[in-house]
């Protein structure tokens, strides 16, 4: 595969002209296929929540590791007997039960500020509505919440048993990709989602939008670490322009 090339400039890169979509489309599938050889697919979902429950679940565990967050959500299943009791709650009850997610305090009134609007809008705390709706209706009515967004959105949709084709995007996903020349390194998180997503084929069912989140994601973790990516051993690297560069293939 030709190497890809990126429009994002880099101190001592010469800058290439922008890569056709095309281009890039056959650089996620070739990413995807050799991360899925690496980290083994199709991926075990690690949830099988209710959409509630997830989108509860992705709000508490912003910035917090998967032990700390799942801590907290246990600790609100088992103090408030449903969801109702926790947006009904003083607030300090809610954030004394989360106390080991980062910024509590910012999170428990959040929490009850969006289950107060999904109440308003639905009439219950409800949304098995969406299981009927297009994933992509479905992400913007999510995201439509105080305090959801479109990696929230798309958590809820695919982590949850809605099994929707979504893709969330995290930061080590977010920084493979950028890395890797699928998105410009200047391309915050949330509008990534979308140029991210619209990559992938039309056909692809939810279990490979899964796995393309899962093995990008893990390959940030385990290999293209924030500080210091180990490009010598990168399954990707003859891909990858900042490989290239700091491997010294091309001229830096
Ligand atoms: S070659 Fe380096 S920068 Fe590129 S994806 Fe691999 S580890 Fe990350």
């Amino acid at each position: 595969m030709p190497v890809p090339q990126t429009s994002e400039p880099r101190r001592g890169v010469a800058r290439l002209p922008p890569a056709p979509d095309a281009a890039k489309r056959a650089l996620a599938l070739e990413a995807h296929r050799r991360l899925c050889a690496e980290y083994g697919c199709p991926i075990t979902y690690f949830h099988a929540l209710a959409p509630l429950d997830e989108l509860v679940s992705s709000l508490l565990s912003h910035r917090t590791k998967n032990a700390d967050s799942a801590r907290a959500f246990k600790a609100l299943r088992e103090q408030f007997p449903d969801w109702a009791a926790v947006r009904d709650a003083p607030v300090a009850e809610v954030e004394r039960a989360i106390a080991g997610v980062t910024w509590p305090e910012a999170k428990a009134p959040a929490l009850q500020r969006t289950l107060r609007a999904l109440t308003e809008r639905q009439g219950l705390l409800d949304l098995s509505h969406l299981a009927g709706m297009p994933e992509a209706e479905a992400a913007a009515w999510l995201a439509s919440l105080p305090g959801v967004g479109p990696k929230t959105a798309a958590a809820v949709l695919s982590f949850s048993t809605l099994r929707g084709r979504a893709l969330p995007v995290d930061s080590h996903h977010h920084r493979v990709a950028a890395r890797l020349g699928l998105i410009p390194k200047t391309l915050a998180v949330g509008p990534a989602h979308a140029v991210l997503a619209a990559l992938l084929p039309d056909d692809w069912d939810a279990q490979q939008f899964y796995d393309h989140h899962q093995v990008l994601m893990r390959h940030g973790q385990r290999c293209c670490f924030f500080r210091g990516p180990a490009c010598g051993r990168c399954v990707l690297r003859d891909l990858c322009p900042e490989g290239q560069a700091r491997l010294g293939t091309v001229p830096a």
